[in-house]
């Protein structure tokens, strides 16, 4: 069955997609390293950390996970302090994303304390 011309204008629409924005790897690399030697001086919470950087607190975060799997191949580990209750006293230690959690399960209290990250050899 031949095309019809208007099938053909949506394949040419399709080679013309945006490019994503480029982020050169290197420069990742850089806050990386820059996190790690920040941590190994003194444990800081997310929030400290995206100040000593001038980055969001969500890249922050984003990092830290990536720094949480690779370190161990430099001999480092990533040493979470888990968030607390300040009501109640709830530990936070099973929960898996390094964000603050917002509310307290047990008590339900909002104040809740940042989890600090340092990086200590193994
Ligand atoms: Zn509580």
């Amino acid at each position: 069955m031949p095309l019809r011309p208007a099938d053909r204008l949506s394949d040419c629409k399709v080679k013309n997609k945006p490019k994503k924005p480029f982020v050169p790897d290197e420069r990742l690399e850089t806050v990386r390293k820059n996190i790690i030697s920040i941590l190994i001086e003194q444990p800081l919470s997310a929030k400290d950390i995206s100040g000593a950087v001038r980055i969001s607190e969500k890249a922050v975060n984003d990092h830290l996970q990536h720094i949480q799997k690779s370190v161990s191949r430099k001999g480092l580990t990533l040493i979470i302090t888990p968030s607390e209750c300040k009501k109640c006293g709830f530990v936070f230690e099973k929960r898996e994303k390094l964000k603050k959690p917002s509310k307290c399960p047990e008590c339900r209290n909002e104040a809740i304390t940042e989890p600090v990250f340092s990086i200590k050899t193994i």
